[in-house]
């Protein structure tokens, strides 16, 4: 069931306290759907000056939502859940134009968008603190506490899921929020905020402003009253904020991508490890953080996975997301060219392109599903995150060996092993330097289970309760029973 179309609008405003509100400059840029290059709609380019006043709105309505009972709280949370839901078809769409992926991917990322708001929102009165026995004489106990102003900037990959992956948990918590989407699709943010509206969220509990990374994100990141920031994206925008959120002592959680090993083994169902590997590294065109980027594969059986992996890689089928093919094109221009470099880096290293490694003679950005054998470890393109449909395959000797190679990247966001061995899958498990390991499977993370990144992939965790960390602060409460008046010591 799903409602009907809302059309894109011409020109979007910012949402700031309940209200569309046009910027203090009135600058706008073009949205592009990037399977046909032409600009979708006209997005406001939020200031300094824009930014600030979204953060005021958030401050201001802070007291009242931290204040507002938990279980209602929650109802008004599951129900943006239920309105998420219900314009699945409409939010699905507008994400698939404005992103690139295909519909039915699309229709994946808001089903996980609506679950987020309906998982979140049954915790809504469940954030209990402790009680602490410190002897008779004093009552202790601890209590869960919003920080404030929640700041969420997002990237351009999972626009709308990663809306509600960060807004879900922070609303449940007690915080507000500005949202600032990335500039390349902006559109989705700007329709779920008013399906928030429409669920009952306070006006200024959720501000949604868009814009640059400079001067909006900048603006946000280093903003004196924002409490807490949730960002994902690169790692260099990630390393930014951080020094931003120093000079205020903002506590950060970041997603910062990955360059993630797929671990086969000969014991392994060398089928199933094809078919997982290629989904793991093609879905929405490889722009996802924990994508199956780098396979580590047996030599006894390298020639047979490539065979399967070239395989399903070149019987792709690719075009506008709108046609619901396997894979749409990337989602914008500049990203077309990165990965374009680094196909051809790879190229000049001596890797082999196995398939694929063009772009498609056609209006939009889309590059071939593109598998690179002979590579090695130390390669730009088996190190570096591409976010593009560009599979790197490494052979290795031993499991000593496997377990070293996987281990040497900077990044550490998610690793899988294929192998029948129980054992073995355990011991690799253990072992690997990532936040979450798949065996026999990939992208096993849910709504439900803690997600982010080892080593440079982040700090912090999404997803589960465990993304209560990041909105709630502890207070710890300390009560006198006796007539006393003295004797405790610091430090005692
Ligand atoms: P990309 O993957 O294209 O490099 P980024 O990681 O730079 O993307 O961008 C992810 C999000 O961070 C976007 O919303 C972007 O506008 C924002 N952003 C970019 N630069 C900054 C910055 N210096 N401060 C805060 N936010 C930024």
């Amino acid at each position: 069931m799903s409602t009907p179309n809302q059309p894109i609008k011409d020109v979007y405003d910012l949402h700031i306290g309940g209200e569309w509100v046009s910027s203090t400059d009135n600058e706008r840029f073009d949205t592009v759907n990037p399977a046909t290059e032409k600009p979708l709609a006209k997005v406001t380019a939020a200031k300094a000056a824009d930014v600030d006043r979204a953060v005021q709105a958030a401050r201001a309505a802070f007291p009242t939502w931290r204040d507002t009972s938990p279980d209602e709280r929650g109802r008004i949370i599951y129900r943006i859940g239920q309105l998420v839901r219900e314009h699945r078809d409409e939010l699905a769409l507008l994400e698939s134009r404005d992103q690139g992926k295909p519909i039915s991917q699309a229709e994946s990322d808001i089903e996980g968008a609506a679950r987020y708001f309906e998982y979140y929102a049954g915790a809504a009165d469940k954030l209990e603190g402790t009680s602490v026995p410190v002897g008779p004489d004093q009552v202790d106990f601890t209590v869960r506490e919003p920080y404030g102003v929640s700041a969420q900037i997002t990237p351009w990959n999972f626009p709308a899921n990663l809306f509600a992956r960060g807004v879900a948990p922070a609303l449940v918590a007690g915080n507000t929020t500005v949202v600032k989407p990335a500039e390349q699709t902006p559109l989705s943010s700007l329709r779920l905020v008013e399906l928030c509206a429409e669920a009952g969220v306070p006006d200024g509990a959720i501000n949604v402003i868009t814009g640059f990374g400079d001067p909006a994100g900048e603006a946000l990141s280093s903003h004196p009253d924002v409490d807490t920031i949730t960002f994902t994206g690169s790692v260099t925008t990630g390393q930014t904020i951080m020094k931003q959120a120093a000079d205020n002592i903002t506590p950060v959680t970041l997603e910062l991508g990955g360059k993630n090993p797929a671990i086969v083994f000969p014991d392994a169902d060398l089928e199933q490890a094809a078919d997982w590997i290629t989904k793991a590294i093609f879905t929405n065109a490889g722009q996802v953080c924990s994508a199956a980027d780098r396979v580590l594969v047996h030599k006894e059986i390298h020639d047979e996975l490539v065979e399967r992996l070239v395989d399903h890689a070149s019987s792709y089928d690719v075009g506008p997301g709108s046609d619901d093919p396997d894979m749409g094109p990337l989602a914008s221009e500049e990203q077309l060219g990165k990965v374009t470099q680094y196909i051809e880096l790879g190229r000049k290293s001596n890797a082999t392109i196995a398939t694929g490694g063009n772009t498609l003679d056609r209006e939009g950005y889309f590059v071939e599903p593109t598998v690179f054998t002979d590579v090695e470890n130390n390669m730009r393109i088996a190190q570096e995150e591409i976010f593009g449909p560009v599979l790197t395959v490494i052979p290795f000797a031993d499991k000593s060996e496997a377990l070293e190679l996987a281990n040497d990247i900077d990044y550490g966001l998610v690793a899988g092993v294929f192998t029948s061995n129980v054992s073995r899958a355990h011991r690799f498990a253990q072992r690997l330097e990532a936040g979450n390991v798949y065996i026999n499977k990939w992208f096993g993370d849910t709504n439900q289970t803690p997600f982010g990144g080892y080593k440079a992939s982040g700090i912090g965790r999404e997803k589960g309760l465990e993304a209560f960390d990041s909105y709630l602060q502890t207070k710890n409460i300390a009560v006198n029973l006796t007539d006393d008046s003295g004797g405790d010591l610091p430090g005692a």
